[in-house]
């Protein structure tokens, strides 16, 4: 049984590893075998020292809005690791705004970050997954793949887009052996959601609607991702799983 989620022998590309969720993602990983291609355009140094193996973690340096990025990153894994086996696109950015108000920048950052850095990587790796018969892609996208929230147009498009493009893309690559799926994440105290938290009519609302009674940690939504990119989901394509402590089921 604990084969079935081991990833002795994996290489996972995780982007924003540095922080947060992803940080989370990549210690988690790391922890069930696999090797890490750390990616993020901040110093990597605390997800190295939690990983506590220089063997297993590989730090790359990348602005994930430039695509002229995203597929040398994918050559650098692959040269460090000799392939890449799973691609965790984690990195994203929120801006906060009315609908009224909202800027083109502000619509044009998040939608870049999140979905078009996505789709542009998710292809740069497909195409090394593709050579070796099977890969696991995992996005992470939110409960705003699902409703509309508010003061958070491009975020709410971008993560709802996401959603999409991982049905579309298990659509396409399931034939090839490559599984798309995403994990969306309830309401998690990281830096993304400090200005919330720092609102306490905002954090007390969101928190009395939680049915678990507390907001994640970001280590909660990390055994969902190792899950995904297991071979215990060999025969899971285009699920939005979330990991919300019951919010969209209240
Ligand atoms: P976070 O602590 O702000 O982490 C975001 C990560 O993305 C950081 O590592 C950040 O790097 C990286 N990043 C952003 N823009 C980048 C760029 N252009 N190039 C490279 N790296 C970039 O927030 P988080 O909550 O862990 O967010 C991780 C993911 O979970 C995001 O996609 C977010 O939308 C999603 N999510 C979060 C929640 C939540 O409640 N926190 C809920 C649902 C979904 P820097 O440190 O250098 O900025």
């Amino acid at each position: 049984m604990s084969d079935l989620f081991s990833l002795e022998g994996r290489t996972a590309i995780v982007t924003g590893a540095n922080t947060g969720i992803g940080q989370a993602i990549a210690v988690a990983l790391a922890r069930s075998g696999a090797k890490i291609a750390a990616v993020g355009r901040s110093a990597m140094n605390e997800t190295m020292e939690l990983v506590d193996n220089a063997a297993r973690i590989h730090a790359i340096r990348a602005d994930l809005s430039d695509t002229a990025s995203l597929a040398p990153l994918v050559d650098e894994a692959v040269e460090w690791a000799g392939g890449v086996d799973i691609l965790v696109n984690n990195a994203g950015i929120i801006r906060r705004n009315d609908a009224l108000d909202f800027t083109e920048e502000d619509w044009d950052a998040v939608m870049d970050t999140n979905l078009k850095s996505a789709f542009f990587l998710s292809q740069a790796a497909a195409r090394h997954m593709k050579a070796r018969g099977r890969g696991k892609i995992i996005n992470i996208a939110s409960l705003l793949s699902f409703q509309g929230g508010i003061r958070i147009a491009s975020y709410t498009a971008s993560k709802s887009g996401l959603a999409g493009l991982t049905r579309l893309l298990a659509c396409e690559w399931a034939p090839l052996g490559i599984n798309v799926n995403a994990v969306a994440p309830g309401y998690v105290v990281t830096n993304n959601t400090e200005a919330l938290r720092d609102d306490p009519v905002r954090y007390k609302a969101i928190l009395d609607r939680i049915p678990a009674g507390h907001w994640a940690q970001p280590s909660d939504i990390a055994g969902a991702v190792v899950y995904l990119a297991s071979d215990a989901a060999n025969y899971v394509h285009g699920v939005v799983l979330p990991v919300d402590g019951g919010w969209l089921a209240r």
